[in-house]
């Protein structure tokens, strides 16, 4: 079995790797091989959004064969296709000296991988989690596998009504054009694997994505074989139906397993991204049962060579499945166990609601020997929650650790920053980055230096905006109240708050309005102004959520904030790339504990851009007293809308906006670029994706290949 090569017959010879580049994502946390593609058509570049794949098919041949005649071109591409064949080649491993089982592989499970916008898999932190720890895999070179589903039909396209209501537009991913090969047997025909436990049965066939030196296998079941309701099962992330919801994760897990089989890939140690996969556990379980091992001995097998990782404390996070739908799928597979319905049943339950059905994140708890929350706080929050699972047991040896998580520094930090630092940190930098100590060398950077790179990019941030705002009013012909909502009159010389995530309630979008007509003294001052862009989707059944977006839009069309409160639809990995980017503070309002960890502010303090977050999830661990502004009651047992509010507003009042307009004669804040700096030099190695998934590595890997 293979992937399909795509065929680009007008590619020269001479420029012909062009084809090997486009087919793995490598290109996409690498400057410079995406300038290879830029470079052919600045403007087709941007209307295939960023599509190496699409763009290869779509350029005229002349263009082509000019490029494979251009000395300066051809310096380039040589440069870096042999840092490609390098990258490829590289045997630097924290990890495979300490394996010596050539096939052992590490089997990663996801739901959603968000790893560039011209692959829409993903609906937000769980999916960027997955998607940088895969990189980084690759970065290392960990022996890993990772498996999903491809979603024709994406997560969702957001559109904003006139009336400031969010709908979503339907959008089909054409996967003739995205960057996935299809995966094909010995004769050439698409692969088609069948999942069990389904009647009339269910086929999905499988697509492959290269990312650097890891495969992901996305899962599709959109295929003539399948009837209607079947073909549907993987059109969207996160369907609201529940028996469809169940159907995906059967598909997901066992249907993964069983794929993984037919490619060959050995499942030497599993890792279950959040719960979703977690039947992915069943078939290992009647694996080593038909190899003679009892049922309570196959657990016991199985569970040394697992790693659960759990990421939400919202309960409506973790999936229950009615018994009663439990019994429709599964009651032949726990005979084939060799089970009873209670004893099958039980492995899911949980204990303060017993009849509530079959929870996914009580099931991969008990068949998971290595199981951790994503920061310090909720790896403390998640023993609290699950100690109910083991009654013998104080809250203190559950044994739920956590390692924080990470970012992938070559993905979210800015190319032009890169530049800077290798000016100052030396450029091998990026190779040692996950070291503390060479970060200390931002303190070199000149303050003036770094302020022109971030003034240059918080340019690029309202450009860009602007750009998208523009379209829409041309191509939909939007109110001008929604063009001015969406960000036109934004002043690259104003103090700018970004808040870009998921519309959940939890994560209160709307705590800066808690006292409107004190944000609005706030936005209009005279001579100290500020704005805030917010961006963000709320699940498409989700209305609390709408309400929060529909009322923040009002307040951005709304003349009394004078166009300093913009809105920017369809949020997603280019606009996140943008704004953790160019703005001047992130803003975070979390309800505590509800934030397992956060990623988008690591992104942000990567590039200089200081938080400014209630004390939950990694900021806890990240906020130093001079690296940004902390605010809240982690301990409060309940909302403090009121008093948050209240502290915010004066942060930014007194300390953070006389700060920010504090400027020397050339212009540049010396104080705030100090705040800048500190946010680089200690998030930037601590929160790495790097330190990440060497604490995945050390703690849990080496153990669990340990017990194969
Ligand atoms: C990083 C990222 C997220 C996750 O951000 P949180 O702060 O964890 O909510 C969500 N969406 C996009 C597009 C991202 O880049």
């Amino acid at each position: 079995m293979a992937a399909q090569t795509r065929l680009f017959p007008y590619l020269p010879e001479r420029i012909k790797k062009l084809e090997d580049l486009a087919e793995n994502l490598w290109w996409s946390w690498n400057p410079s091989a995406r300038m290879l593609f830029k470079m052919l058509n600045r403007q087709l570049w941007k209307e295939t959004n960023h599509n190496p794949d699409k763009m290869l098919r779509d350029l005229p041949n002349e263009i082509l064969a000019k490029a494979a005649q251009n000395p300066e071109y051809l310096r380039d591409y040589d440069v870096v296709i042999s840092r490609f064949n390098k990258y490829l080649e590289g045997a630097n491993s924290a990890f495979s000296d300490k394996i010596d089982k050539k096939e052992t592989k590490i089997v990663y499970f996801s739901a959603e991988y968000g790893l560039h916008h011209s692959l829409p898999f993903y609906a937000g932190g769980l999916g960027f989690l997955a998607g940088d720890y895969i990189k980084e895999c690759s970065d290392l070179r960990v022996p890993l596998v990772s498996i999903g589903f491809m979603y024709p039909q994406g997560y969702l396209f957001q559109k904003i009504r006139e009336d400031g209501w969010q709908e979503h537009a339907d959008q089909e991913i054409n996967r003739e054009q995205a960057p996935i090969s299809r995966v094909v047997d010995k004769k050439g025909q698409p692969l088609v694997v069948q999942v069990p436990l389904f009647d009339p049965p269910v086929f999905v066939t499988l697509w492959e994505v290269r990312v650097g030196c890891v495969t992901l296998y996305l899962m599709d079941t959109d295929i003539d074989k399948n009837d209607p309701w079947n073909r549907n099962i993987s059109a969207r992330l996160y369907t609201g139906d529940i028996e469809q919801r169940l159907r995906q994760e059967i598909v997901l897990g066992i249907g993964g397993s069983e794929v993984l089989e037919k490619l060959g890939i050995q499942k030497s140690v599993i890792h279950l991204n959040e719960g979703h996969a977690a039947f992915a556990q069943l078939d290992r379980i009647k694996d080593k049962i038909a190899e003679g091992n009892s049922f309570d001995e196959a657990v016991n097998n199985i569970r040394k060579t697992s790693v659960f990782t759990t990421h939400t404390p919202v309960p409506a996070g973790h999936d229950v499945f009615p018994f009663e739908l439990m019994d429709r799928y599964f009651q032949t597979y726990w005979q084939s166990m060799g089970l009873d319905r209670d004893r099958f049943l039980q492995l899911g339950t949980h204990p303060s609601e017993p009849q509530k059905g079959f929870n996914m994140t009580a099931f991969a708890m008990r068949m998971a020997e290595h199981k951790n929350g994503v920061s310090r706080k909720h790896g403390e929050v998640s023993r609290k929650m699950w100690q109910v699972l083991w009654p013998d047991k104080t809250e203190d040896q559950v044994s739920i650790g956590h390692i924080t998580n990470g970012v992938h520094v070559p993905t979210w930090i800015n190319p032009k920053l890169v530049l800077l630092f290798n000016r100052y940190l030396g450029t091998d930098w990026m190779e040692s980055h996950d070291d503390p100590v060479r970060w200390e060398l931002v303190d070199e950077i000149p303050d003036d230096e770094l302020w022109k790179t971030h003034y240059w990019l918080k340019t690029k941030l309202i450009d860009a905006i602007r750009e998208r705002a523009r379209k829409r009013w041309m191509d939909d012909h939007i109110s001008p109240s929604n063009v001015l909502a969406s960000g036109t009159l934004l002043d690259p010389s104003v103090l700018t708050l970004g808040f870009a995530r998921r519309f959940a309630t939890y994560k209160r979008a709307d705590l800066i309005f808690f006292d409107p007509e004190k944000l609005y003294k706030l936005l209009n001052n005279r001579w100290r102004p500020i704005q805030i862009i917010f961006a963000g989707k709320a699940h498409p059944a989700d209305d609390p959520g709408k309400l929060i977006l529909q009322r923040i839009f009002n307040e951005a069309r709304n003349p009394v904030t004078a166009g300093r409160i913009a809105f920017v639809e369809n949020y997603g990995e280019q606009i996140a790339q943008y704004m953790v980017h160019g703005v001047d503070i992130w803003l975070n309002t979390p309800v505590p504990p509800m934030e397992a960890s956060g990623t988008s502010g690591m992104k942000a303090a990567l590039n200089g851009v200081p938080n400014l977050s209630i004390k939950d999830g990694w900021w806890l661990e990240g906020y130093n007293g001079e690296n940004g502004w902390a605010f809240g009651d982690e301990l409060s047992k309940q909302r403090n809308d009121s008093s948050d509010a209240t502290e915010l507003y004066r942060l930014l009042e007194e300390k953070i906006i006389p700060m920010y307009y504090q400027t020397a004669d050339n212009g540049t804040p010396a104080q705030w670029v100090r705040i800048m700096k500190n946010s680089i030099k200690s998030n930037g190695a601590r929160f790495s994706a790097r330190r990440m998934v060497k604490e995945y590595i050390e703690n849990y890997y080496l153990e669990a290949i340990k017990s194969i």
